[in-house]
């Protein structure tokens, strides 16, 4: 039940992503001017230069937040509305109040949890040594990362000195026990158990709080809702400590809603308003991550997480600058702010601007771009209304774009530490007009702080071994028996005609025009040749949608067209198909040719983005690679690859099976990755 609804919420969701985009469109339409108009490089000294813009001293002067213990008393959420009535308050970031403890205490205190997460990280991997058995796999040895046990040096990341933070401890008690240990952050109980399974780290230890608005299982519209589920928990078994800050959407499932704890409350002047707003913290702590949600029933009560630009502008202006003075209030202030795609890209130049003079304003930060053609573009007085950002942020070299937008993720870009991208090739494409959405002259200046740092997948979430949506369980062993069984109960289950020796393609995306459908939609009736079926899962687009349904008519019993978003029905795609469909416009990562490679299914991809990166075209010759790839956008190549395969698939079985086996045992988990981040964080923090 909770499931089903968690279901129509995601549904809504990634309708909703599609509204914001073509929200946007007129908005960036005003902005015509091209990008040479811009002076570009030459004012972004400006920027860096930053003087002190003293902007909000008012709040350093008023002393502490009285709001606060009242709130300890009262036990649960709904705090909220209350907050709305009593509006005398100016008292904007309680914040800014408790200068005093640079220290950043609490984040590196909780040691604990620690213990499980290594074991957990294991398991799918396990399965991988057994398939030897079989003939393919060539490139298995991929998993060193762990041994290397020097003792952390980096336990010299400052004790506990958890005095500050006593109060919160009281307001955690109701987590179970796993949670608990997680919970260390407070204050004492925990502590003895930190003795037996310390487990060994090979890098000193950082702090990091993660700053974007969407992240599984909570709320997810596509391929950052999976990265800000997996990375921090990755980072977790990496020496990290890792804080997630999401807003509170009133569509986050019940279930979730109900485990969250109280934290805290103040308020916070915002922009040009000249009122102050309520920003409640609601606490989730899960797996040695602890999820902190920015409460506001003003901004975040509609029931999607992006709805148009009108809404959405000032929602993640709020929500960047709650988020820092949240962590201000908190007294948590971590080694390093990892903020996400448009939404929070404000957070550095709230940072080095109305927050430099207190403790957030000190840690240094990464802004990773998950997908450039979003960037939160509105008038400049608008943003500079829902802001209050000074005037020299809104010049050429940072916010300002054309004439009179501003573009907050470019504001970001220009502020931010690092700049990392979700694939080289992506970090690499955006640099040219061809892929950089307008912002390719302004990402050029910057490259010397941007890379590109390839996602992977959770194997915990993504495991055909243990997946429970599945018709049949199979590792690499027995992958080729088991694989059939459940193309067979897919076929069954989307009422295809039930054969194993079709080619099943499938396609999960969403339905826009980033995802190459136009090409799919071109050559559908030349594929269906009898001996193909095609399997779509996805919303989006109408005409998109509206296609795919004519076909599933035209092609009876051949054809799938599941208009919907449905989590455990892609799991089961992914395990019944044979081959899937990416032949994007661009990609900066791509998720689901991971997962389908992960589960036996070989990708079908264009040449683009962290497409290029992660799948290696097949090789008739010596039967090397990963999957079918193409480069032009071009219906014709799409044909081309996917008639390759088809060659392969039914003529070559033998060839084909060790491709499977081989994507299986390739490691597309996240351990590479992270470890790629940690190094990054620790390049930023040398000490
Ligand atoms: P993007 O972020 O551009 O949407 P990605 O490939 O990075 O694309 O991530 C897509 C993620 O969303 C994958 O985990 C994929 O399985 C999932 N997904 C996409 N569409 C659907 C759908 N209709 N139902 C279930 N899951 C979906």
């Amino acid at each position: 039940m909770a499931q089903k609804k968690a279901q129509s919420t995601q549904k809504k969701t990634a309708e909703a992503k599609g509204a914001s985009t073509s929200a946007k469109k007129p908005a960036e339409s005003v902005k015509a001017a091209p990008v040479k108009s811009e002076p570009v490089t030459k004012t972004e000294p400006a920027a860096k230069a930053e003087p002190a813009k003293k902007t909000e001293p008012a709040a350093k002067a008023e002393p502490a937040k009285k709001t606060e213990p009242a709130a300890k008393a009262e036990p649960a959420k709904k705090a909220e509305p209350a907050a709305k009535a009593e509006p005398a308050k100016k008292t904007e970031p309680a914040a800014k109040a408790e200068p005093a403890k640079k220290t950043e205490p609490a984040a590196k205190a909780e040691p604990a949890k620690k213990a499980e997460p290594a074991a957990k990280a294991e398991p799918a991997e396990k399965a991988e040594p057994a398939k030897k058995a079989k003939p393919a796999a060539k490139k298995p040895a991929a998993k060193k990362t762990k041994p290397a046990a020097k003792k952390a040096v980096a336990e010299e990341t400052k004790p506990a000195e958890p005095a500050a933070e006593a109060a919160p401890v009281a307001e955690q008690p109701a987590a179970p026990a796993a949670e608990t240990v997680a919970a260390a952050e407070p204050v004492a109980e925990p502590v003895v158990e930190a003795a037996p399974a310390q487990p060994q780290y090979d890098t000193p230890r950082r702090s990091v709080a993660f700053i974007g608005s969407e992240c599984h299982p909570f709320v997810k519209t596509g391929g950052l809702g999976d990265v800000m589920y997996a990375l921090p928990r990755e980072l977790v078994k990496q020496n990290c400590d890792v804080r997630v800050i999401l807003p509170r959407y009133a569509c986050i499932p019940q279930k979730y809603q109900d485990k969250m704890v109280y934290r805290g409350e103040f308020y916070m002047d915002l922009g040009e308003t000249g009122r102050s707003y309520y920003v409640g913290i609601m606490e989730y702590i899960w797996d040695g991550v602890v999820y902190d949600f920015i409460d506001n029933q003003e901004f975040f009560s509609a029931g999607n997480p992006y709805v148009g630009l009108v809404e959405d502008i000032p929602k993640y202006c709020f929500f960047s600058k709650a988020a820092l003075a949240a962590l201000n209030y908190m007294n948590w202030i971590p080694d390093i702010i990892h903020c996400h795609d448009w939404q929070a890209a404000l957070v550095p130049v709230f940072q080095k601007t109305l927050f430099k003079d207190s403790p957030v304003g000190h840690a240094k930060s990464v802004l990773t771009i998950h997908n450039l053609r979003f960037q939160g573009i509105y008038n400049i007085p608008t943003i500079r209304y829902w802001t209050g950002l000074p005037a020299e942020v809104f010049n050429m070299g940072a916010l300002q774009q054309a004439w009179r937008d501003a573009n907050m993720l470019k504001g970001g870009l220009a502020y931010a530490d690092r700049i990392t991208t979700v694939s080289n090739t992506y970090a690499w494409e955006i640099q040219t007009p061809e892929y950089g959405e307008k912002l390719e002259d302004h990402l050029r200046y910057h490259s010397y702080k941007l890379r590109g740092i390839v996602n992977g997948i959770d194997y915990g979430m993504w495991n055909p071994a243990t997946d429970p949506a599945l018709a049949v369980n199979y590792d690499i062993t027995n992958v080729l028996e088991r694989k059939p069984q459940n193309k067979l109960a897919l076929q069954k289950e989307l009422g295809l005609v039930e054969d194993e020796g079709k080619l099943v393609v499938g396609l999960i995306s969403r339905l826009t025009n980033q995802k190459g459908l136009d090409l799919v939609n071109a050559i559908v009736p030349q594929i269906m040749d009898g001996n193909t079926q095609v399997v779509v899962l996805g919303t989006g687009d109408k005409e998109y949608e509206d296609t795919f349904r004519y076909y599933e008519n035209a092609y009876k019993g051949m054809f799938s067209a599941c208009i919907q978003y449905d989590e455990s029905r892609a799991h089961r795609i992914y395990a019944g198909a044979d081959v899937l469909l990416v032949p994007s416009r661009f990609e900066p990562c791509g998720l689901t040719q991971l997962n389908a490679m992960h589960y036996g299914t070989l990708p079908i991809v264009r040449e683009t983005g962290g497409l290029k990166d992660t799948v290696e075209p097949y090789n008739v010759f010596n039967g090397g690679g990963n999957g079918f790839t193409f480069d032009r956008y071009d219906a014709g190549l799409l044909l081309d690859a996917i008639n390759r395969a088809k060659t392969e698939y039914f003529t070559s079985r033998y060839h084909w099976d060790e491709v499977v086996q081989r994507d299986m045992a390739k490691d597309v988990s996240w351990t590479n990755s992270a470890r790629q981040y940690k190094d990054l964080y620790l390049e930023l923090t040398p000490w």
